[in-house]
């Protein structure tokens, strides 16, 4: 069997034993059914993993004696998604792939065209929901580092950096600075408004052409990642 691999946060400042949190205890006891001496790979998300070994499991909780621990180099991409909120399996998708791409942050975005927006009190609720989705990502595709879950923000609220690129159908394709990092704004279904894009252009973002056929949000997303990606050098 392979070595499960869980997200421990925080485990780093650890030495010796460690009580697991129940997320873990319960993965490992009800799902796996894991006995003692059973080996376990944990991660901090900040770029920290660990092997080590389980002490101790009970209904209540697992005790793990962590072994020996390996620093990995950030290698997330430079880049931060602004993705709008789409419909929720199809955002779910797209945060759980650009975290196997390895991007930095994602901010989730509200634009003039995003559907019914949802409350500040679901917003906290799928604020969790996404960080799941997040952690199970870097839990599959061994990516030590933890993309950065921003507060979903509107899009004129948006504090621009240096560098943004706005994916849009009909220009051209964008060269990036690579010594800067950048933000990538991706649409919602229906894209961004005349004003929207005015208003960008005018802060000096840079329209990306992502090919000749429209692509969905999510779909947007991955090819927008992955082209800024390759000139990073990062594929
Ligand atoms: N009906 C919209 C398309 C929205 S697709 C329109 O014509 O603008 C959702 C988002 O995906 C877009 O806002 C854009 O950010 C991105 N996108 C989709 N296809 C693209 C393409 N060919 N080039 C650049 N961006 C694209």
């Amino acid at each position: 069997m392979k070595t499960p691999r869980l997200y421990a946060d925080g485990f780093g400042h650890a030495v010796g034993e460690v009580i697991l949190t129940e997320r873990n205890h319960h993965y490992l006891a009800r799902v796996l059914r894991a006995k003692t001496s059973q080996s376990i790979e944990l991660f901090d998300g900040e770029g920290r993993s660990c092997q080590a070994i389980i002490k101790n499991i009970s209904k209540r909780k697992t005790i793990a004696e962590i072994l020996n621990v390996t620093e990995h180099k950030d290698r997330r991409l430079p880049v931060t998604l602004g993705l709008a909120l789409i419909k929720s399996d199809r955002f779910d998708w797209a945060l759980q792939k650009v975290t196997e791409l390895g991007v930095n942050a994602i901010q989730p975005i509200i634009t003039k065209f995003t559907d019914s927006p949802p409350n500040a009190s679901r917003l906290k609720k799928k604020w969790r929901h996404w960080q799941e989705i997040l952690v199970n990502a870097c839990e599959q595709s061994e990516n030590n580092w933890l993309p950065e879950l921003r507060k979903p923000s509107y899009l004129h609220e948006l504090v621009l950096p240096q560098q943004v690129v706005m994916a849009h159908p009909g220009g051209e394709f964008a060269y990036i600075d690579t010594a800067k990092e950048s933000l990538l704004l991706i649409g919602p279904e229906g894209g961004f408004s005349d004003d929207e894009v005015n208003s960008l252009v005018k802060n000096q973002v840079k329209p990306m052409s992502l090919g000749p056929t429209i692509l969905r949000a999510e779909t947007a997303a991955i090819v927008g990642l992955t082209l800024l990606g390759h000139q990073y050098g990062h594929y």
